[in-house]
Formats: C-alpha cells, structure tokens, sequence
C-alpha cells in the first residue's frame, strides 16, 4: 500500500470512529436515537427495488417478464438482483462510498444485500467482485465492490475469492459500436485463478448496474473457464439500461 494510501486509510478509520455511525444518519449526518442507520427523511429517500422486477437482470419492470428491453439479446449472467433503485438516497450512499472516501458504507449497506442475496440466491460457491485496474484502485484507494463483496461474504458465511483481474483500464468508446465496445471490454478483463471458477456458481459483487456490458463480460471470462453460473448482485441499479 502506498504511504499516502495508507495515510488516507488511517483518516477514514478515525472518522468512523468519531463520527460515529449509529448515532448519526449514515447520509445525512444528523444525530439520531434509535440505533438505525439513517434518520427517517433519508431512509425515505432511499428506494428499495422490491417491487415487479426482470427474472433475469432484476430491474424494476411494469409488467413481470423473463427478460425485458435493458437484457434481451445476449447476457451472459445468469440472474442479477439489486437491493435499491439508484435515485435519490440510494445514489448519494454509493457516491459517498465510491468518491467521498466512506469506506466503512460498505458495512452498512451490506445487510441490505444479504437480504436480497438469502431471497434470490441459493448458496453460491463463492462470491466475487468486479475488479479494478491496478491504476484506477491506487487512485482511488480501495475498490469499493471488494469492500461489498467482502462484507458480504462475511455476513453469509461465504467464499470470498478474487480470480479476474482488470490488466487494462476501459478504452474511450463512444464512437464505437455495440460490438466494438463489447469486444473491448473482453480485453480488459481476465481470469487468473481458474481452479477457482470451474464447476462453481459465482456471485459477483459491484456498486450499480447501469449497461451490463460490464457484468456480461466477466460472466462470459468466467464461463469460458467453466464457471456453471455466473449471477450478479448489485446495491443498486437504474431502471433502463443507459
Ligand atoms: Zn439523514
Ligand atoms: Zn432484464
């Protein structure tokens, strides 16, 4: 680690301590008295997506349906699940986590997706998480879906394994094709650890599900070293694939 990684680290560790989180809304920041994590306004802010959603992708959908407009075609995991709708106090929680350095957010939204993952997932072989180029985790200082992941794993008494890695951060793709970027993205990705993937069904971890390109990607790296299934679990997603 680097030392002003390490520093930083140091920082956000004191600040869950003193600013400590069940006495204060985990969003907000104001006093609360009850022990929960948010205070009630922001809680209300934060939409849970437990209504009628995609068999397949878990968007929230109108009609209930096997695969909707955002995952027709070809996906390559095998059923995805979110815990919130990323709008309002669900998007501030996963920016605060991602960009204002909150790591210890990863604590409190990990409940959240152990319920969706004991409603939807019938005990994975291990868990997983989408991985980070080396450059981008140094910048940042941690990959926000290991942290998740990690949880996670601890709260479901799981495997937590990391067999991709990301050698090569994404390529501008804009003027690029479905295909092309598709195709791109397959580059960036690889498996390192496939003793640990084949014959397994794997549960990836990740912050929001926006295109999928990305989960497909490591679910068609994992399943081309014999993963069984591949499904994904993430804290939020966007109703229509932007
Ligand atoms: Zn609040
Ligand atoms: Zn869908």
């Amino acid at each position: 680690m680097k030392l002003k990684n390490f520093f930083k680290n140091l920082l956000i560790k004191a600040d869950g301590i003193l600013f400590n989180k069940h006495l204060t809304c985990n969003l907000c920041g104001c006093e609360i008295f009850d022990g929960k994590d948010f205070c009630e306004s922001c809680f209300k802010s934060i939409t849970l997506n437990d209504n009628i959603v995609c068999e397949t992708c878990g968007r929230k959908v109108n009609v209930s349906t096997s695969r909707c407009d955002s995952c027709k075609g070809e996906w390559a995991v095998d059923k995805a699940r979110s815990a919130f709708i990323y709008t309002g106090g669900a998007e501030k929680l996963i920016k605060d986590l991602k960009y204002a350095n909150k790591q210890y957010l990863a604590e409190i939204i990990a409940p959240y997706l152990k319920e969706v993952y004991v409603k939807n997932f019938f005990a994975p072989d291990a868990i997983t998480f989408v991985p980070m180029s080396e450059k981008s985790e140094l910048k940042r200082g941690f990959n926000q879906a290991y942290l998740l992941a990690k949880e996670l794993a601890k709260l479901t008494d799981n495997r937590l394994i990391a067999p991709l890695i990301k050698h090569k951060d994404t390529p501008k793709q804009e003027s690029l094709n479905k295909k092309a970027r598709q195709e791109n993205l397959l580059k960036c990705f690889k498996v390192i650890d496939a003793k640990a993937v084949k014959d397994k069904r794997i549960l990836i971890v990740d912050d929001v599900l926006t295109t999928g390109a990305t989960a497909h990607a490591l679910a068609e790296k994992l399943k081309d070293k014999g993963a069984k299934s591949v499904y994904l679990l993430t804290v939020a997603s966007v109703v229509k694939r932007i």
